[in-house]
C-alpha cells in the first residue's frame, strides 16, 4: 500500500480508535486509492488525505421530547458536515438507537463520495438522533421531530445544509421536521429538505429511488456479465423503504426476492414478494412501528427464521438492504460456499472489511459497492432540490429516465477508473476512485483550507 494512505490510516486508528465505524470505512475507502494517490504526488504534498478525513463539522445537540404520559426524555441529535467542496451538505437523518459520533461520522465520509459518484453537486453529511422510534405513537414522533428540528434549523438551509431521511425517517417525519423548520424560519424553503410529500415539493419516486437504482446498478453488472435480470432470485435483509423500492422493481422487471428481514430474524417466500399484495404490506409492516418480519410469514404462510439472517439462501444474487455491519466473516463464508456470483452491497457499509475483501479475493465473485449501489436515492433528492429551486415538479417518467441514465452512468464511471489504474472490473475501487478524483480535484482547486 502507498505509504503516505498507510500513515493517514494509522493516525485514524490512533486518533479515533473509540470510532470503530468511522475507522473501518475510511480503510475500506482509502485502501483503493494506492494506485492515484502513486500517480498523483501532489495530493501527499497538500495533506489532501488527512484533510479529508477530518469532517468540516460535526456537532451535537439536546433533543427533549414528552411522551404521551407526559414524561420527559433526552436524547442525543447529530450533524456531522463532512465535505462542502462540491456542494451544499447533503445526506439523510437517522433515528435509531445505535446512532452516535462514530456511525454519523462513518455515514458523513461515505456520504461525501457517493455523492460525487452521483455526478450532482452534493457535499457529503449526515445526521441524526440515538432516538428509538419503535412503538411510538404518532404524537411522540411528532414531538421529538419538533425538538430535534428546533435545534437544528438554525445551522441548514437550501444552500447550506439538506438533510433527508435514513433509517427511522421517512416521508412522515421529515414532514413534521419542514413543518416546525417553515414555523421558526418564517419563509418557503422548502429545498431545506427531501424526501417531502409530494403536496409541499417532495419529488415523485423518491421513496422508490433507492431501489430502483439499486436495481438499474444490478442490470448494469448482468449486462457486463452476459445476463438478463428476469428469472434471477435475490437474497434481500431489510424490510424497509429500501427493500421495498428493490421488491417493487424486482417484480416489474421479473426477478424474485425471496428473503427479506428485521431486527426478529428472516422470512423466507419461495414465490417471491412478487404481487402487489405483498409488496404494499411491506409498507404497512414498516408503518405498524413494530419492526417485526414475522408478520409477512404470519400473514402469506411462508417460513420465518427466528433470530437468522438471510446469508445462507441459496440464490442468484444478495442485497444486503438493512443497515450497517449484517455481513461478517461466518456470512461471507456461506455465501461463498454457496456459488453466489453476485454480492451487490445496498445499504451503507453492510460488509466489514474482512469479509468483503474475501468475497472481492473470490474469483468467480462480482463485488458491488453501496456507494454506488444505493446512489440513487441521494440521485433523486438532488432532482427534488432542482424542482424545488426552479418552483416545479417533474413527471414520473422524467425523474425515472434520469435515475436510470444516472445508474448506468456511475456504474461506467466505477468501471472506468478501475481500468484506467489497471484494476480490471473491480467496482468498489473503481467508485471509490471516482468520487475521490472528483472531491480531490475540487479541494485541491479551492486551496488549503
Ligand atoms: N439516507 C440516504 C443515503 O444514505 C439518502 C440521503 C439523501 O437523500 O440526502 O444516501
Amino acid at each position: 500500500m502507498n505509504a503516505y494512505i498507510e500513515s493517514v490510516i494509522k493516525n485514524v486508528e490512533k486518533k479515533h480508535s473509540a470510532q470503530p465505524e468511522f475507522v473501518q470505512t475510511v480503510r475500506e475507502v482509502l485502501s483503493s486509492l494506492s494506485p492515484v494517490m502513486d500517480a498523483h504526488p501532489e495530493y501527499e504534498a497538500a495533506d489532501l488525505l488527512n484533510r479529508m478525513v477530518e469532517p468540516d463539522r460535526t456537532f451535537s445537540f439536546r433533543v427533549v421530547w414528552i411522551d404521551d404520559q407526559g414524561k420527559p426524555h433526552t436524547n442525543t441529535g447529530y450533524r456531522c458536515q463532512f465535505n462542502g467542496a462540491i456542494g451544499p451538505y447533503k445526506g439523510g437523518l437517522r433515528f435509531h438507537p445505535t446512532v452516535n459520533e462514530s456511525v454519523m461520522k462513518f455515514l458523513g465520509f461515505e456520504q461525501t463520495f457517493k455523492n460525487a459518484l452521483t455526478g450532482l453537486p452534493l457535499g457529503g453529511g449526515k445526521g441524526g438522533a440515538d432516538f428509538d422510534p419503535s412503538g411510538k405513537s404518532d404524537r411522540e414522533i411528532m414531538n421529538f421531530c419538533q425538538s430535534y428540528m428546533s435545534a437544528l434549523y438554525r445551522f441548514i438551509g437550501p444552500d447550506c445544509d439538506v438533510p433527508a431521511g435514513d433509517i427511522g425517517v421517512g416521508m412522515r417525519e421529515i414532514g413534521y421536521l419542514y413543518g416546525q423548520y417553515r414555523r421558526l424560519k418564517g419563509v418557503w424553503e422548502n429545498g431545506v429538505l427531501t424526501g417531502k410529500g409530494l403536496t409541499y415539493g417532495g419529488s415523485i419516486l423518491r421513496p422508490e429511488a433507492t431501489g430502483y437504482g439499486a436495481i438499474y446498478y444490478l442490470q448494469e453488472v448482468l449486462a457486463h456479465e452476459g445476463e438478463d435480470i428476469q428469472g434471477k432470485t435475490i437474497a434481500v435483509s431489510g424490510f424497509g423503504n429500501v427493500a421495498w423500492g428493490i421488491c417493487k422493481k424486482a417484480m416489474q422487471l421479473g426477478a424474485k426476492v425471496v428473503t427479506l428481514s428485521g431486527p426478529d430474524g428472516y422470512i423466507y417466500d419461495p414465490d417471491g414478494v412478487a404481487t402487489e399484495e405483498k409488496v404494499n404490506y411491506m409498507l404497512e409492516m414498516r408503518s405498524s412501528g413494530r419492526n417485526r418480519v414475522q408478520d409477512y410469514a404470519d400473514k402469506f404462510g411462508c417460513q420465518f427464521f427466528p433470530g437468522e439472517k438471510p446469508w445462507g439462501c441459496k440464490v442468484d444474487v444478495i442485497m444486503p438492504a438493512a443497515t450497517q455491519n449484517d455481513v461478517l466473516m461466518a456470512s461471507a463464508e456461506k455465501i461463498v460456499a454457496n456459488g453466489i456470483k453476485y454480492y451487490i452491497e445496498v445499504a451503507n457499509m453492510p460488509t466489514s472489511n474482512e469479509a468483503l475483501e474475501y468475497m472481492m479475493a473470490q474469483p468467480n465473485m462480482i463485488v458491488a459497492p453501496s456507494k454506488a449501489v444505493n446512489a440513487g436515492g441521494v440521485g433523486v433528492s438532488a432532482m427534488e432540490m432542482s424542482q424545488n429551486s426552479e418552483r416545479l415538479a417533474w413527471t414520473a417518467e422524467e425523474v425515472d429516465e434520469r435515475l436510470h441514465a444516472m445508474m448506468k452512468e456511475i456504474h461506467r464511471a466505477s468501471v472506468e477508473c478501475a481500468e484506467e489504474y489497471g484494476l480490471g472490473y473491480n467496482l468498489v475501487a473503481g467508485a471509490n476512485i471516482a468520487g475521490f478524483k472528483k472531491v480531490a480535484t475540487a479541494m485541491m482547486e479551492q486551496g488549503i483550507i
